[in-house]
């Protein structure tokens, strides 16, 4: 990474490597067993950007995109991205127009909701493309046993008035990483009651889809037709104690601003994605060697003992790096700020600027 050169006046800059997406792309299709592979880009692609995130990954032979909201929706088609996009979380009395209009599914828990999207769809002028959600048990938005049974109901009615069809059904795993635990098993066993259910009701989904990143690496029977992956896609492990070969995706860096004795000046605060809780355990690397946050974290600034290290203004420290060169990586920074990687990705903030690294650049290296 040292032998990318930084960007011209830039203070501090998140290089992401586009060539690692791909990687772990290939990796988690061939950790799919078949499955088809969803890439989780919401957060703007856990800080990565979502767009370049979303276009290497489906080059690399994804066919979906998971998305939160509309507007992360919304982005993608208006950057041109036509591929498949599963939407589930938006508020109360939401107007799905745009969203259908666009194109994209919906992730639907309750019996008024789907009428909502029916209706919607109805003016829209073509069927609305339903994925159906279950609560096996992470109480995140989905529908408990009674509810589903109606809402299997209403979207088999629906279906056949040609207002909704029903492409998935699903659930969200909350513990996946850790097999000991047993509200795993027991999610996994509800799930297929509420699949069985809806084959009882005469509701056949072409997509069962259950598994996110450790799921779709570690749990064979969770993959069905359709796995979800936001955190290993980045190239974060997400199983503890287990290696798969991901490929952390992001580098950020900082250009010291100034030297005063043993101490030198970083531009990267709290606003930054410096977490505020890792004062007195944290390093960044300068010189190849790890050099520790000294005193307080400010919004824009941290200031590191570099001892004698000769240090100049305009050297470049690294915050977080794949990890390769001896740089803290993400997971570094989660353990000392009590966090998951999840929370130090996408906490990078909106001024680091983000700069991309293509295959071809990666190639000419
Ligand atoms: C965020 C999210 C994912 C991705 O989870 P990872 O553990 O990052 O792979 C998958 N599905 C849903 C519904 C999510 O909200």
């Amino acid at each position: 990474m040292t032998s990318v050169s930084y960007g011209l006046d830039v203070l501090a800059e998140a290089v992401i490597d586009l060539g690692a997406i791909a990687h772990n792309t290939e990796l988690l299709l061939r950790a799919a067993g078949g499955a088809e592979l969803m890439t989780v880009v919401k957060a703007d692609g856990f800080g990565h950007g979502a767009v370049p995130v979303a276009r290497t990954a489906l080059a690399g032979g994804a066919t979906w995109l998971g998305v939160a909201t509309p507007g992360e929706a919304l982005d993608l088609r208006a950057a041109g991205i036509d591929a498949p996009v599963l939407l589930w979380l938006y508020p109360p009395d939401h107007d799905f127009g745009p969203v259908l209009a666009a194109g994209v599914d919906v992730s639907v828990a309750d019996v008024s909701v789907l009428k909502a999207v029916a209706a919607d769809a109805v003016k829209t002028g073509r069927p609305a493309s339903v994925h159906l959600k279950a609560d096996t048990g992470m109480s995140r938005g989905g529908a408990v046993p009674s509810e589903w049974l109606r809402l299997l109901e209403a979207a088999r009615g629906l279906e056949e008035d040609g207002a909704v069809r029903v492409t998935g059904l699903w659930s969200h795993l909350a513990t996946a990483e850790d097999t000991t635990d047993a509200g795993l098993h027991e999610q996994i066993r509800r799930f297929a009651d509420f699949r069985r259910a809806a084959q009882t009701a005469g509701v056949l989904a072409p997509l069962i889809h259950l598994a996110n990143s450790a799921a779709t690496l570690h749990l064979p029977q969770t993959r069905h037709d359709l796995v979800r992956t936001g955190i290993a896609l980045y190239g974060i492990e997400p199983v503890p104690g287990r290696i798969f070969g991901l490929s952390p995706a992001m580098t950020v860096r900082a250009r010291v601003v100034s030297v005063s004795g043993s101490l030198a000046q970083i531009p990267l605060g709290f606003a930054d994605g410096i977490p505020w809780r890792v004062a007195g355990r944290a390093s960044l690397q300068l010189h190849g060697v790890r050099v520790p946050i000294a005193g307080r974290i400010t919004m824009d600034e941290v200031v590191v003992d570099i001892g004698d290290l000769p240090v100049q203004p305009g050297d470049v420290a690294v915050m977080l790096g794949p990890g390769t060169s001896g740089e803290p990586t993400a997971a570094d920074w989660a353990r000392w700020a009590d966090t998951n990687p999840h929370e130090i990705l996408t906490g990078i903030g909106p001024r680091v600027v983000r700069r991309y690294l293509s295959h071809s650049d990666l190639a000419a290296r």
